[in-house]
């Protein structure tokens, strides 16, 4: 059984590790490698190593770091097929999807490729009499990134290329049910010409992750996952005095008025739910219809996630895979009986699903539950799975209200004809991620990613602006240069400007 190591200071390393956990195939339901999970020595090793990289990679010039990244962009494009079937064969979703992640992640880089402008300060000349003031940024220094199984690649990079051309040094904590990718993205680095030390990767769970909050050489985290984890990592983080952003768990819901093209937002919502088997943290997971939309909207609905066609990822003719685990199989499947039970109406059924020669796989097809009130636990919990439910709504301020009385706030999405509709709907919801007849409204690498409650816990957004402004810290200089001999006279009184 092939065993993945840890990558620290620039090489494929054991880390004196000996625990693993298991990565399976969802597809087949194999076990096809183990991890390595690390010990708080394997942490201590690659935040070293980081630190000590840190002292000339800090120092850098930005034209060496933005050269780095141009050949990283190079290589990610080169690999993309190899780097889209290891992802497949890891987490289960489709081969093209993969490759879609791959695309949205290498957009980060191109913008951290631009860093010379994303890091342009200010300049006031004369801001008082002989006296001009400037400001910069300057990295942090060492900071982690621990990450979701449900985007192996894009996740990670919408930390680590900003925050290394930012000038940090970086250890990512990827997740252990798909590690392989993020130690070909350290080989792609390294061939790229970034020195040893700048980037590595720590395989783990929990160990490795409180190992990286409470070391004294962290100065700054990023964390995506599920809500709970993310409440856990931002306090105990913070409470060791890091910087840290941690983006949580979502329920999205997708409000679809009477005005709106139904066939359009049907085809939408079939994709936006059962894409990635549901796995994303931009899914959406309920469809509010406004009036007379629901009857019209249900069997059109159900038709299409009925006709999503399930399989393997490495089949180029499936739209969905499995999920990641037998458990999380068993989870989806479980939140339809509880709907059931609860009193919704189950429309498509995906719970008996099955896979010819692939019995083993963590399969489940789609489902959706119509009925669905806000007191039902599939409404309440994230699924995080092929399970759309619908709930109706009388008039667009009762979804607005619905979207805002829920505790999660990342993405959500209006299919409207109507102008003022969706205006209001963007100006009231408490979400950080609105699309306008555009159901997984992810935004580019020049805006920044981020939900709003317990969807992000901390104060900035990953990537784009608010990436650089969290991954350095500003300086502000105030300067003077008076004429030799001639002489500013000095204040006891607090210093005002003339
Ligand atoms: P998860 O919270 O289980 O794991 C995320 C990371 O935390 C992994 O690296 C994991 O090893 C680590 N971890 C797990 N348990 C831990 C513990 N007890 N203590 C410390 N660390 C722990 O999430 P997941 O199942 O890998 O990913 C799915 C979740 O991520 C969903 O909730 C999804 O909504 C969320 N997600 C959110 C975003 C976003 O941008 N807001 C993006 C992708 C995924």
């Amino acid at each position: 059984m092939k065993t993945i190591q840890h990558w620290i200071d620039g090489a494929a390393t054991f880390g004196a590790s000996t625990r693993t956990a298991p990565v399976w195939n969802p597809a087949t339901g194999e076990r096809q490698a183990d991890v390595l999970l690390a010990e708080p020595s394997a942490v201590d090793a690659a935040v070293a190593a980081a630190a000590r990289a840190f002292e000339s990679w800090g120092d850098s010039s930005l034209t060496k770091r933005t050269r780095v990244l141009f050949s990283l962009r190079e290589l990610l494009a080169r690999h993309e097929d190899e780097m889209a079937r290891i992802i497949a064969a890891e987490h289960g979703k489709v081969v093209d999807d993969a490759r879609g992640e791959i695309v949205r992640g290498r957009e980060v880089v191109e913008y951290a490729c631009g860093i010379v402008s994303a890091l342009k300060g200010g300049y006031s000349d004369q801001i008082s009499t002989g006296v001009d003031s400037f400001d910069f940024r300057q990295p942090l220094g060492v900071v982690a990134g621990i990450t979701p199984f449900n985007f192996p690649i894009m996740v990670p990079l919408w930390m680590h290329p900003i925050a290394i051309a930012c000038g940090n040094t970086f250890v990512l904590k990827p997740s252990e049910r798909d590690p392989s990718v993020s130690n070909l993205v350290a080989r792609l680095y390294a061939d790229a010409g970034l020195p040893d030390g700048v980037f590595n990767v720590v395989h783990g769970d929990r160990t490795a992750v409180d190992a990286l909050l409470d070391h004294g050489d962290v100065e700054a985290v990023s964390f995506v996952g599920s809500t709970p984890i993310a409440r856990y990592v931002h306090e105990r983080g913070t409470a060791s005095g890091k910087r840290v952003q941690a983006l949580g768990g979502a329920k999205n819901h997708a409000v679809v008025m009477p005005d709106a093209d139904l066939e359009f937002a049907a085809d939408h919502l079939t994709a936006a739910a059962f894409g990635s088997a549901g796995q994303r943290c931009m899914a959406i997971s309920v469809a509010v219809a406004v009036g007379e939309a629901a009857d019209a909207l249900v069997p059109v609905l159900a038709d299409k996630a009925k006709a999503v066609r399930v399989g393997p990822g490495q089949d180029p003719s499936n739209e969905m895979g499995p999920v990641i685990t037998a458990q999380a199989r068993d989870r989806v499947a479980g939140f339809v009986t509880s709907g059931e039970e609860q009193g919704a109406v189950v429309v498509v059924d995906g719970r008996d699903l099955r896979v010819e020669g692939h019995e083993e796989g963590f399969f489940v097809g789609p489902s959706v539950l119509d009925g669905v009130t806000p007191d039902m636990d599939v409404y309440r919990e994230e699924v995080f799975g092929p399970l759309l439910v619908i709930v109706r709504a009388a008039d667009l301020d009762e979804a607005i209200a619905l979207v805002n009385a829920n505790p999660y706030g990342n993405g959500t999405a209006i299919f409207t004809s109507d102008g003022e509709a969706a205006r209001r709907f963007q100006r009231r919801v408490t979400v950080g991620m609105i699309g306008v007849n555009v159901p997984i409204p992810v935004p580019m690498a020049h805006y920044s990613f981020g939900g709003w409650k317990d969807s992000l816990f901390g104060g900035n957004h990953i990537h784009g602006p608010e990436g650089v402004r969290f991954y350095t810290r500003a300086k502000v200089v105030t300067s003077r240069w008076p004429h030799v001999g001639r002489s500013v006279e000095a204040a006891f009184n607090f210093p005002t400007h003339g």
